[in-house]
């Protein structure tokens, strides 16, 4: 084996592409590691999934950074593998490959009237108020004054939490100034969170539930007969925190002087979204099918989870939602291995756990990685100016980690100046200027 090191690209910088280089570098392997994202900043869903008001988890950029900062390890953005270049190319330049692309679209529910204006995925939602360049906001929150969230985890509870907070409290985030004034202007009062099962299935987090019953000027209200011959499994303790938060919310007076209220509603299932061209009214059914109730809202969010894009050129299992593997390393339909070819986090395991599960995965991943590279042939294409020059030939307009630095820092400079720990900037021309070196207006 000659000296030059292995050639390696990460295909998606969020937390688990990163948290893979991160583990890839830490090894004692010489290696040259490629991080690709489509858009011009690295962190995934922690930059546009997690909620602005979770400063804590927010902080775990840090962190993810670090293998950005390496000598090793480059940052290709606002390159798209799908588009601008293709999983052909990448193993033509890399001998080993990681794809790690998240799920980035919400889940549908199937019912009618699920398109009409005004109702929309929560994702779309959560996109925009995170300043995902790609994100419109999809409600009228100026004509809106009941939302039905669909959905019992904690990205409904986010969601819920960003329409019935005041803008007061959300000032002190990174959101963009647009949203802010989008949401200074809410006309929404009561909020319905609409969940299939019952409290003890819910899959809030129980932090998460008390925090929203302690947004100031909001009601939470819960019917205490969906709170009656409920079973909490004993060894749950979970689901034996979320009860006794509910338990505390119904035994509440009511009050009348909440601006704000948050409904929660259990065994209910959509059925039907109506109205005439935009959201009038959320139908939903019990379990059985027996009784069926009318909610008059003018928007719905469903929360119903998330899901993976299939990617040009490589399996897809769509049933899961995710790229076939074993222990990490893709997979064929008849299950044979794909050398060169690694999956790590969502697109991997499906949408499901927090931001730590995907650095153990991560560590799985980069085991195989740095098990199978001695054995892998050399990339055909790996030497010097490599992909880069690839990218020029086709115009791609990539951004550096020294282009996501300024912008980085432009985002950090417009927080100094209004008093926020950031301000960040979604528009993606203005991103592109930033990471350029250009101005953008404040
Ligand atoms: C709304 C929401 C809130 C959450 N809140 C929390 C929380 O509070 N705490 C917590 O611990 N966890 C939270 N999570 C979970 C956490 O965000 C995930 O566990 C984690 O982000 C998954 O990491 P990932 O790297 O697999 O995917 P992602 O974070 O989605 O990263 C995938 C990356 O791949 C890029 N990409 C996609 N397709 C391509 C392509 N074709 N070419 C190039 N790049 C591509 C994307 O732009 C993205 O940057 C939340 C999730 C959501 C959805």
């Amino acid at each position: 084996m000659n000296g030059l090191p292995r050639r390696v690209a990460v295909v998606g910088a969020g937390p688990a592409g990163l948290y893979t280089a991160q583990a890839l570098l830490g090894s004692d392997a010489a290696l040259a590691i490629d991080v690709f994202d489509r858009l011009p900043t690295p962190y995934g869903l922690l930059r546009y999934g997690v909620a602005p008001d979770h400063f804590k988890i927010k902080s775990i950029a840090r962190a993810l950074a670090r293998p950005l900062q390496s000598p090793f390890a480059r940052f290709y953005g606002n390159v798209t593998v799908g588009i601008d270049i293709d999983a052909d190319d990448l193993s033509r330049y890399y001998d080993a490959v990681v794809y790690a692309t998240g799920a980035q679209r919400g889940r549908r529910l199937g019912i009618p009237g699920e398109d009409l204006p005004g109702s929309a995925a929560a994702s779309d939602f959560v996109s925009w108020y995170n300043g995902h360049p790609y994100a419109a906001n999809p409600l009228h929150l100026e004509s809106t004054r009941a939302v039905a969230i669909i959905g019992a985890g904690n990205v409904a509870l986010d969601v819920a939490r960003m329409l019935l907070s005041t803008v007061d409290r959300l000032a002190g985030t990174d959101m963009p100034n647009h949203v802010l004034h989008a949401l200074a202007r809410s006309r929404v009062m009561e909020v319905l969170l609409i969940a299939r099962r019952g409290p003890a299935e819910a899959r809030f987090t129980t932090p998460e539930l008390r925090e929203i019953g302690e947004l100031p000027g909001v009601e939470t209200v819960v019917s205490a007969s969906d709170l009656d011959d409920v079973v909490v499994p004993p060894d749950d303790r979970n689901a034996a925190g979320n009860f006794e938060v509910l338990r505390s919310w119904a035994a509440r007076p009511a009050a009348p002087r909440a601006h704000r209220r948050l409904h929660i509603r259990f065994h209910r299932r959509p059925t039907r979204v109506t109205g005439r061209g935009s959201v009038e009214a959320l139908q939903c059914a019990d379990p059985r099918g027996v009784h069926t109730e009318t909610l008059p809202v003018q928007a719905v969010l469903r929360s119903v989870g998330y899901r993976s894009t299939p990617i040009a050129g490589l399996p897809f299992d769509h049933r899961t939602g995710t790229i076939p593997h074993d222990a990490g390393r893709v997979t064929d339909p008849s299950g044979n291995v794909l050398p060169g070819l690694y999956v790590v986090g969502w697109i991997k395991r499906g949408p499901t756990g927090v931001i730590g599960t995907n650095k153990a995965d991560a560590a799985d991943t980069a085991k195989a990685v740095l098990a199978d590279l001695p054995g892998l042939p050399r990339a055909t294409h790996g030497e010097a100016g490599g992909l880069a020059d690839l990218l020029e030939q086709r115009e791609v307009a990539y951004v550096t980690r020294e282009g996501w630095e300024r912008l980085d820092r432009l985002e950090e400079e417009l927080g100094a100046r209004a008093g926020r720990p950031r301000v960040k900037v979604a528009d993606l021309s203005m991103m592109l200027a930033a990471c350029r070196g250009g101005r953008t207006p404040a």
